[in-house]
Formats: structure tokens, sequence, C-alpha cells
């Protein structure tokens, strides 16, 4: 079994423009929080609709985007890849 991960770095956090919810984000950035971040402050649910897929703020109850795939199915990868302690 090979341990050559290199064709699936995809898998391991690639997020450089995160989904924000904006009333979360401006309620941060006042500092009407004591949250040490944002991500940390935001909750946020995310799955697929019957339209395509959302992210819905759960602390506001309102959308932060809603993505229409247009009866399309997009591919998707659900495996992880974590990262284990040498011994
Ligand atoms: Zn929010």
């Amino acid at each position: 079994m090979t341990n050559d991960i290199s064709g699936l770095k995809y898998l391991l956090f690639n997020i450089n423009r995160p989904v924000v919810c904006t009333k979360c984000s401006d309620e941060f950035i006042e500092g009407s929080t004591d949250a040490k971040s944002l991500q940390e402050y935001t909750k946020l649910d995310v799955g697929f609709s019957d339209r395509g897929f959302q992210v819905w703020c759960r602390r506001h109850e309102l959308n932060v985007c809603h993505f229409n795939f247009d009866g399309q199915k997009p591919e998707v990868d659900f495996r992880c890849l974590e990262k284990k302690d040498p011994k």
C-alpha cells in the first residue's frame, strides 16, 4: 500500500476565500462578542438542498449563500485525510 498522497492535497484545508455570514462578521468586527476569531463566533450549517448546496447561519437564522447546481451533479469528494503521529 502506498502512502503517496500528493494527488490528494485538495482534501487538505484549501480555503482561501472563506464564506462568512455578514451579520456575524459585522458583530465580530464591532467587538460585540468575546470570540477570539470569526470562525469561532459564526455557526454555519452546510448541506445539500433541492436547489444545490446551502450555507446557513444558525446564529442569525438566515441564508449565507445558496449554490444553484441547475440540475447538474458536480464532482464531490467526501474522503478525509487525517494526520497521523509518526511512531
Ligand atoms: Zn450570522
